[in-house]
């Protein structure tokens, strides 16, 4: 008996010490491994999710060369800075197009485009798509756009048997991005082909064809200095000239991009003769930028242009040579019934010279952006459901910041809004109705930001507006004042008592951002001389006249004391509207981060990262996809199904233990079973602290 009961002893005593030793190595495959971090294809296993945690696995991902990975609804795509060419072939979105779960595929923008693409398409209830690529500038958004577009053409190309028509969708869907970047982009400290507009793009579905594409877009107020957009011309100018507008950018480069310019205005039908017309202008905008202006003298009172700058502008462009000294250096004042003419100063001249390109510039654009829609759009009394892509700029925080950077952080708050909207309150509310137990998660509302920016009846855009309005004289310091009064009940906005600068500071949801008030509101105003206004309305190129004929756009005359439309009014009117289409779509987020200042292949700066995932509230989103997952489709097909292999494992360990317990109580061999016991209950403590280790585990 003593001989049965020692052997049954070892034999459970090793039992044992297998037990334990499986299960913690269960165990620890749940908890973080830091040399397996890579592998962690959704940042809400990270384990906890802190700013740091998420950090590394990214950095880990990375080095792996991984350049996606899920934050639970958001897509994170880390720019590589490298081609990365076997990611993103024509058999890799074949791929993902086939596969009946491609969320069980790696992370990629592929799932993302064939998510929206089979919802837009859904059998029961098809529904708008929009997919919004976020990031600051170089993250990566214009491309993820590109290969978004290049994904549907294929995919809508695939399910055509005919090359032809394939060809013609291809066309059709790619073709109108070399001529909006040739025209919207422009190379920038930060990146050399950065949009310098926002672009909402509408890929309108018949079934499954791609129909057409649809433009909106949003300009950057007074940051598209029209000619510095234009390096891909220089070859229409002599190769010895310097442009004052126009960046040292390598030639065979220009030449490439320029060639792929003009086939794109073909494939779209710009005939030769509109292309002819729209290069003569920007080739007149080249040299209206060479324009310098000589101080007055005694003798002549206004300033002077070089000749041959003003010579060659006026040919290009058109204009009555006289006329376009005279509406540069003279400013018409209306003094009651009488005009009286007044003439610039040097630095006055510059500006309207900066003026009068800005307005041709955005004329063009507007032009194209109509030209490319109507050549595209499907019948508009056709029903169609479409994806809405966004490529937005990001949210920019510079040691100056000014409107331009008020206006593009305010539509940062609002997708920030948007994306709380839709994903935070939603996915609370549904656990509330369905009665789930779950802690809230605290989230940062960003309402009253977005009050002290466009809020009614006081706000930082409806002073500013005022001021233009009542034709205020432009005084930083009195403004400053102003804002202190009507604002300082707001907790977003704050001021520097040290600064000597007019200032006001505004805690967006990213960061805190310090806007210097000086210049502000001239830039709100943008003020269009009448004089340039009618210069154009003279010029003898049908295409220009053409672009300035209907009187539409606004000029100082134009502009009545009761209607007066600020850059910061037309930046709202168009967000709100864009606004309204995301709402009525179910959106998709994606945010491109930027790994090193430097746009270096492969490189992975910590500090430049950490400060874009918090810009972009990375760790919330993780934390609140994290809690809401138990009910959300795929992550929680997949995370049963791991769970339901890791229990299996559990239970027939755990069913062998009984075995040898019922046979040893069985074989009534009470000593034993004592010693069983005892074993047990200090194997469970241990096993409870593992398990511990793991809340959810638990
Ligand atoms: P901006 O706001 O200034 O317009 P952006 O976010 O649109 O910036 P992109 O122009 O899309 O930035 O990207 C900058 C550069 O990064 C690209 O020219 C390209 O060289 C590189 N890049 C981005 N994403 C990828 C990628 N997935 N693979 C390879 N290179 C990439
Ligand atoms: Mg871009």
């Amino acid at each position: 008996r003593t001989t049965v009961v020692n052997g049954l002893k070892d034999r459970a005593q090793d039992l044992r010490k297998s037990f334990i030793d499986s299960l913690e190595e269960d165990i620890r495959d749940f908890l973080i491994n830091e040399a397996e971090l890579h592998t962690y294809d959704d940042l809400t296993k990270v384990n906890p999710v802190t700013p740091s945690t998420v950090l590394k696995c990214l950095q880990a991902r990375y080095s792996a060369k991984v350049f996606y990975t899920h934050a639970g609804c958001t897509l994170v795509a880390l720019n590589p800075f490298q081609p990365i060419p076997h990611l993103y072939s024509l058999d890799v979105m074949r791929e993902y197009h086939a596969a009946p779960q491609p969320q069980e595929f790696k992370p990629h923008i592929f799932i993302v485009a064939e998510e929206a693409y089979r919802n837009v398409q859904g059998q029961v209830e098809p529904m708008n798509q929009s997919l919004v690529v976020s990031g600051e500038s170089g993250a990566g958004k214009t491309w993820t756009s590109r290969c978004l577009m290049k994904y549907y053409a294929t995919v809508a190309a695939s399910s055509q048997k005919c090359q032809d028509t394939v060809e013609k969708i291809e066309r059709r869907v790619l073709g109108s991005n070399p001529i909006m970047e040739a025209f919207g982009n422009a190379c920038t400290l930060r990146n050399s082909n950065s949009s310098r507009f926002g672009k909402y793009i509408q890929l309108q579905l018949n079934g499954s064809v791609l129909l057409s594409l649809r433009f909106t877009h949003e300009h950057e107020p007074e940051m598209m200095k029209g000619a510095t957009e234009k390096q891909r011309l220089e070859w229409m100018l002599p190769l010895d000239q310097d442009f004052a507008w126009l960046p040292h950018a390598e030639k065979t480069l220009e030449e490439d991009c320029l060639q792929e310019t003009v086939e794109a205005m073909i494939n779209l039908g710009i005939d030769e003769s509109k292309r002819t017309q729209i290069f003569r202008i920007l080739a007149g905008l080249l040299q209206l930028g060479n324009v310098d202006f000589r101080p007055a003298s005694e003798e002549a009172q206004t300033c002077d242009l070089d000749e041959h700058s003003k010579g060659k502008t006026a040919d290009l462009l058109q204009v009555p040579l006289d006329e376009l000294q005279s509406c540069l250096t003279v400013r018409t004042l209306h003094a009651g019934k009488q005009n009286v003419l007044k003439p610039c100063s040097q630095s006055e001249c510059s500006v309207r010279r900066d003026c009068l390109a800005k307005v041709i510039y955005a004329q063009l654009f507007d032009w194209l952006v109509t030209f490319i829609n109507n050549s595209m759009c499907a019948d508009s009394s056709m029903w169609c459901n479409f994806i809405g892509l966004l490529d937005v700029y990001g949210f920019e925080c510079f040691l100056l910041n000014n409107l331009e950077q008020l206006c593009i952080n305010y539509a940062n708050e609002k997708l920030q809004q948007h994306f709380v909207a839709h994903y935070l309150k939603a996915q609370q509310e549904e656990y509330v109705t369905e009665g789930l137990q779950w802690s809230f998660i605290r989230y940062q509302d960003n309402q009253g930001c977005l009050d002290l920016i466009e809020g009614s009846p006081s706000s930082i855009f409806s002073l500013l507006n005022e001021d233009c309005r009542l034709n205020r004289a432009s005084d930083a310091k009195q403004f400053c004042v102003r804002l202190q009064k009507e604002l300082s009940h707001n907790a977003s906005i704050s001021w520097d008592k040290f600064s000597k600068q007019p200032h006001f500071t505004v805690a967006h949801y990213a960061d805190k951002v310090s806007y210097q008030i000086e210049g502000m509101m001239e830039k709100n105003k943008d003020p269009v001389p009448p004089e340039l206004i009618s210069l154009l309305q003279n010029s003898q190129d049908s295409l220009l006249h053409s672009l300035f004929a209907d009187g539409d756009h606004e000029s100082e005359g134009l502009r009545g004391h009761s209607k007066v439309v600020t850059v910061v009014s037309k930046f709202r009117n168009s967000l709100e509207s864009l606004m309204k289409i995301l709402h009525s779509t179910t959106p998709h987020y994606t945010r491109c981060i930027k790994p090193n200042p430097d746009c270096r292949p492969l490189t992975f700066k910590r500090e430049e990262v950490i400060a874009q995932l918090e810009a972009c509230g990375i760790v919330e989103t993780i934390n609140i996809s994290a809690a809401g997952f138990p009910i959300r489709s795929w992550l929680v097909r997949r995370e049963i199904r791991k769970w339901h292999k890791a229990a299996s494992v559990i239970q027939t360990k755990w069913r062998r233990w009984r075995v040898w317990m019922d046979a040893l109580a069985e074989a009534e061999l009470d000593d034993a079973e004592d010693f069983i016991e005892n074993e047990a209950s200090s194997a469970l403590p241990k096993l409870d602290r593992l398990l511990k280790e793991r809340g959810s585990v638990q």
